[in-house]
């Protein structure tokens, strides 16, 4: 579905029917613990990047809301992932943790 910022995310769940106005964020509701969720968090949320870039259905996303350092008045969505498969942390949820798909030897960096 699409978020208010205009992008698309699985997460998102909308409903405007008959004057309703209910909007939710299912990966925060779902997150331990549970974060709250405003619209205005989906125009800098990583999630929807993340899952354009990977695909993989063994990876979790757990999303906690943080603020900036530098600006404490904008709150963000910070995700961390884990790997069901091999039941480990993520540490670049846009690439995977390369165990059902890894990288090609041209693409290695020989030391
Ligand atoms: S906050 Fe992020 S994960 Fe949640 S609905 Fe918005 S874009 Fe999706």
């Amino acid at each position: 579905m699409k978020t208010p910022a205009g992008t698309e995310c699985p997460h998102f769940y909308g409903d405007y029917h008959r004057g309703r106005d209910t909007e939710e964020c299912r990966l925060l509701q779902s997150s331990i613990p549970p974060q709250p969720y405003t619209t205005d968090l989906c125009e800098k949320c990583p999630v929807p990047g993340i899952l354009r870039a990977n695909a993989c259905t063994d990876m979790r996303l757990n999303g906690h809301v943080t603020r900036s350092i530098f600006d404490l008045f904008q709150r963000r969505v910070y995700v961390t992932a884990r790997c069901e498969k091999t039941s480990q942390r993520v540490d670049k949820p846009e690439i995977g943790c390369g165990e059902c798909h890894p990288l090609p030897p041209i693409f290695e960096v020989k030391k």
